[in-house]
């Protein structure tokens, strides 16, 4: 019998393993893969209140971002963090969690949820406390009966042979190639950036990904136009390519209720990334200390009914920004092209002094 099972290997489930295990109490983490593999940016918020792990997953600094309106004037807005490779980030919180205690069977999908005991493909195991930490297609929630969430999908190249803006992070506006989200360039290392999309419909986002790279005002920059642009489906040459990952993210809000007896939700499950601006780490590591945090308090006095304390905690801290970001959305997805984006972008964005007016 564990004290607590934690079902994914993502910062939201390791901090949460790591913080009850510490205390000297009985945790498993249960992961789908053989190792960390979120696919991610991985720009991290320097404003972060947490003791983040020594590591060389660390690919830029960061001091300024850099957001384009759709007619390519921009804005800059001084801001400190830094952009991480999110599989070596991950992978560190996880062996800090295992460092402290805690068990992980990788390659361990969740595949059955009852109170008090948990199903995987290999084994089932019983935990007094279960935390669903399994991102954004949660089947956690799903076995509880919940909804799925409202998504943004995601495609990202990492290219190398271009130069980004140093220390700069840089997000583009604009209907034709990033409907209902934005693009993003983001250095990570020498001579390398990450480029991606994020966007809400149905539509492929690596189509868009493409059109950014070849058509925008920085398909000059990017080594977009090729002599081959001509063609409308050929894609970015293979060699500039060092990695392409793709992946979604929850842009509905907070869920209701983040506590179902001993079940708690944490991170992209729980519906905690920002529906504007799509981050979610700092939430996830947020989530995981405080779930953390809740569980040793709930063990320590034997008593399971101070589990709902973690959502009023949570409720208090990110109720208000996170259902402020959810009515920017609405107000972003309607505005269909250019014209009204360029208009009304300011109170749309969170670097501008309009966002928060
Ligand atoms: C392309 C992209 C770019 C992004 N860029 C940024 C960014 O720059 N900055 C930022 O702050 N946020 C970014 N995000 C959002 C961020 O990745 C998430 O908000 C964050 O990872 C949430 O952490 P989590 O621990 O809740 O979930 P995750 O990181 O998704 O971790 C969930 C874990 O659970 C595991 N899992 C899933 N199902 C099961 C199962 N059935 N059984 C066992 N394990 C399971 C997964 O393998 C994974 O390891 C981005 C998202 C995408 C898709």
């Amino acid at each position: 019998m564990y004290d607590a099972i934690i079902i994914g290997a993502g910062p939201a489930g390791s901090v949460t393993a790591a913080t009850v295990a510490k205390a000297g109490y009985r945790t498993l983490i249960l992961e789908k893969n053989s190792r960390c593999r979120s696919p991610c940016a991985g720009y991290i918020n320097s404003t972060i209140n947490m003791e983040i792990p020594a590591g060389d997953f660390i690919q830029s600094k960061i001091t300024k971002m850099r957001t384009y309106l759709p007619d390519s004037s921009f804005h800059d807005f001084v801001l400190n963090g830094f952009v991480v490779d999110r599989p070596s980030f991950d992978m560190s919180l996880a062996m800090k969690a295992n460092d402290a205690g805690a068990q992980i069977k990788w390659d361990a999908p969740l595949t059955g949820l009852v109170p008090g005991s948990v199903k995987f493909r290999g084994g089932d195991a019983k935990g007094k406390i279960i935390v669903g930490a399994d991102g954004v297609f949660s089947r956690t929630a799903s076995f509880l009966g919940l909804k799925k969430q409202k998504i943004a999908v995601c495609a990202q190249y990492r290219l190398k042979g271009i130069k980004p803006l140093h220390d700069t992070a840089e997000i583009f506006f604009n209907t034709d190639y990033a409907p209902g989200g934005y693009a993003w360039i983001y250095p990570a290392g020498k001579d390398s950036a990450k480029v991606g999309v994020g966007v809400t419909g149905t539509k492929s986002p690596r189509m868009y990904l493409e059109s950014f790279i070849r058509q925008s005002g920085v398909a000059d920059r990017l080594g977009g136009r090729m002599p081959d642009s001509r063609t409308p489906d050929s894609r970015m040459p293979d060699s500039r390519i060092i990695e392409y990952i793709t992946g979604a993210l929850p842009v509905g809000g907070l869920r209701e209720k983040l506590c179902f007896g001993n079940v708690l939700l944490a991170g992209d499950s729980a519906g905690m990334a920002d529906p504007i601006t799509g981050a979610g780490i700092n939430n996830a590591l947020l989530a995981g200390e405080i779930a953390g945090k809740t569980i040793v308090e709930a063990l320590e006095n034997d008593d399971m009914t101070l589990l709902p304390r973690y959502e009023s905690k949570i409720k208090k801290l990110l109720g208000r920004p996170l259902s402020r970001s959810l009515e920017k959305r609405k107000k972003l997805e309607c505005c269909q092209n250019n014209e009204i984006l360029q208009q009304h972008l300011p109170g749309l964005w969170v670097t501008f002094r309009e966002y928060w007016d």
